[in-house]
């Protein structure tokens, strides 16, 4: 049975378990086939990363409590986090990494950083709090 490149479809020679002609397919195919989910992991990475500068930036490791507009006007994607933890008493924190927040009812959000429950960093045991429940 005659092979042919699944690139190019040059015909093939030798072993039986050839797929390509040449390393440039072997590239070029997987490339065409992962670019798609690749680029998608490269934004939805770069957006998290991106929300966890932002909220570095405003709160620089203390808590602070800033306008919604602000973190929109900054380019916060509010749908993209890594976690969520929710306090005993029902407040939800949508996190990206070890930076956090909380929207409260009146377009004001808290900004917090912690080592969130579940979410260790070697060497840092001894931070562990997640958030009390204030006001
Ligand atoms: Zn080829």
């Amino acid at each position: 049975m005659a092979k042919y490149c699944i690139d190019c479809g040059e015909g093939l020679s030798g072993r039986a378990d050839k797929k390509y002609c040449s390393d440039f397919c072997r590239n070029n195919y997987n490339n065409k086939v992962n670019g798609d989910v690749n680029n998608q992991m490269r934004n939805i990475n770069n957006a998290l990363r991106k929300n966890r500068r932002i909220m570095d930036d405003l709160s620089a490791g203390e808590t602070v409590t800033v306008h919604i507009d602000k973190l929109i006007e900054l380019g916060f994607h509010f749908s993209f986090y890594t976690h969520t933890y929710t306090t005993k008493k029902g407040d939800v924190y949508y996190i990206c990494y070890d930076y956090g927040y909380r929207q409260h009812d009146n377009k004001f959000v808290t900004i917090v950083t912690r080592r969130w429950p579940g979410h260790k960093v070697p060497g840092n045991n001894n931070n562990t709090n997640p958030p009390k429940d204030d006001n």
